[in-house]
């Protein structure tokens, strides 16, 4: 069965997307850590992140680079951190979260919500100075 990623990679069901190329996509965390908390995520379904060939995950590393360096311009932080969870969606992805401190990448803590049209409007900010 599909992920809900690959859902959301065949726009079957929708997802406030800030990046996508032939081979991945990032779109906003629904349950973020932090405003801009983005998934960066292959379009090839592989369940494990360390299952990715080295080529893939290289790549998947570069791109996420780039959405960083987009979330940065928008959402004021000190660094952008990434972190590999994979422990509820089975499809291979990483966090990129803005940090000011180290509790901001603390996985356990509640998460933030924000309205439908914040997120539009980030994702939308985001988008804009991809490149
Ligand atoms: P994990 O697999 O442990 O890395 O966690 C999966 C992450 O995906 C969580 O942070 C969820 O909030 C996020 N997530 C799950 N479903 C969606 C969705 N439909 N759109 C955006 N983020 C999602």
């Amino acid at each position: 069965m599909a992920t809900i990623f690959t859902k959301i990679i065949n726009r079957e069901i929708p997802a406030y997307v800030v990046a996508e190329d032939k081979n991945f996509i990032a779109f906003l965390d629904i349950n973020p850590l932090a405003e801009g908390h983005t998934l960066v995520v292959p379009k090839r379904e592989e369940d494990y992140i360390f299952d990715l060939s080295d080529h893939e995950i290289s790549e998947l590393i570069v791109f996420a680079k780039r959405v960083a360096q987009s979330i940065r311009k928008v959402v004021p932080c000190k660094r952008i951190g990434l972190s590999v969870i994979g422990l509820e969606v089975p499809h291979a992805h990483v966090h990129l979260v803005p940090l000011n401190t180290t509790n901001d990448i603390n996985f356990a803590k509640p998460k933030l919500s924000f309205t439908k049209e914040h997120y539009v409007a980030l994702a939308q900010r985001i988008s804009a100075t991809f490149k």
